[in-house]
């Protein structure tokens, strides 16, 4: 059938600065690694599309090696563009990567121009789009020089392939000098993607700070920690769940009694808040302005729900924020 967005889509999300940046992101932004490959029925992922953008969320994430296999996730994601969103193009912030492994030999992974270059071109003939609004360097390259990297970045914005840039996994001092140099260059960072959930909090040591400090926005993934802070693992492992499936990222061996009696004691305290776990989990990461958007992951159209449903119920008390850290140890 064919799609047309719901005409409410833009009352409840919340849209929120990047940074000093003049672009809004949507609270909750939807991340394409897993569910979009070819493992997944195109139906699946364009049931998960049209819902997120129905509730108001503008924000799609990829990489050149989301599927599996590599590149699958945005070759159907434009396929779905162009079937499904081609009138919405303008709505979107569409994000790509580059920084993993794509293809063999020395020139498809981590930082050179050439690799760099040559990926999102790739990446927008898969997309089948003119550019994408938002390009990220996956990872940091130790032995690519930073100033060749960045001065890719800013080519390719010149060029016209990526409206803005963003970094990706840099730690906050290396972020620091990335951030200097694209100034200079005269294309600011527009953001940076860390990994960031309350079992994951490597960013409140210093990366938020510089971040701060340099005007730079912020969007966390796996802010549910893969589905380990949701209501999904409290009672077992399901089958459909990202545990069960042969995912290197998430395995039951993970699922330690020590960690499921933390999610048990914070599932009580989202309980007490009249919210489920998911919620609270995300919640907890936007509780200071300093992250724009979190990125989630779904499976289902109803884990969506459950996403935009949290920014009914965002306000911690001093108490429950102590609670939380003394369960997080
Ligand atoms: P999350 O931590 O949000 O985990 C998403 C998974 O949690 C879902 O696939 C689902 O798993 C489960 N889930 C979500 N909502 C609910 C709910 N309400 N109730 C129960 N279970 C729920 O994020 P991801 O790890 O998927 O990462 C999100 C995005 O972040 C990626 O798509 C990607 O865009 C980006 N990313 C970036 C990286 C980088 O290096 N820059 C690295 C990793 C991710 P299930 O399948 O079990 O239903």
């Amino acid at each position: 059938m064919v799609y047309s967005a719901r005409s409410a889509r833009y009352e409840k999300m919340d849209y929120r600065r990047c940074g000093n940046s003049g672009l809004r992101l949507p609270a909750i932004s939807l991340g394409l690694w897993h569910n979009f490959g070819d493992a997944t029925l195109l139906e699946n992922s364009r049931a998960l599309l049209r819902h997120a953008f129905d509730l108001g969320i503008t924000h799609f994430d990829l990489a050149n090696n989301y599927g599996p296999p590599p590149g699958s996730a945005e070759e159907n994601f434009g396929r779905l563009l162009q079937q499904d969103f081609h009138p919405y193009r303008d709505e979107l912030i569409i994000s790509t990567k580059a920084g993993y492994t794509m293809w063999d030999g020395p020139y498809g992974d981590w930082g050179s121009k050439k690799y760099l270059v040559a990926s999102l071109n790739q990446s927008l003939r898969r997309m089948g789009l003119e550019y994408v609004d938002i390009f990220y360097h996956h990872r940091p390259d130790p032995d690519t020089p930073l100033e060749e990297t960045m001065a890719t970045l800013d080519l390719l914005v010149r060029q016209g392939k990526a409206l803005y840039i963003g970094l990706s996994n840099y730690p906050a001092e290396l972020a620091r000098r990335a951030i200097d140099i694209l100034n200079a260059l005269g294309t600011p960072c527009l953001i940076h993607q860390p990994k960031y959930s309350m079992f994951e909090r490597w960013v409140e040591t210093d990366l938020l700070e510089v971040l701060a400090e340099k005007g730079v926005g912020s969007i966390a993934f796996s802010p549910l920690a893969g589905g380990v802070l949701t209501d999904r693992y409290l009672t077992g492992i399901p089958q459909d769940s990202r545990a069960a499936s042969q995912s290197r990222f998430l395995s039951s061996e993970q699922l330690t009694s020590d960690k499921m009696d933390k999610v048990h004691k914070l599932n009580d305290i989202a309980r007490s808040r009249g919210q489920k776990l998911s919620q609270m989990a995300l919640a907890w990461v936007l509780r200071r302005d300093r992250v724009t958007s979190v990125l989630i992951g779904a499976s289902k159209t109803g884990q969506i729900d459950d996403a935009v449903g949290m920014l009914e119920n965002r306000q911690f008390s001093e108490e429950q924020l102590r609670q939380i850290d003394a369960i997080l140890g």
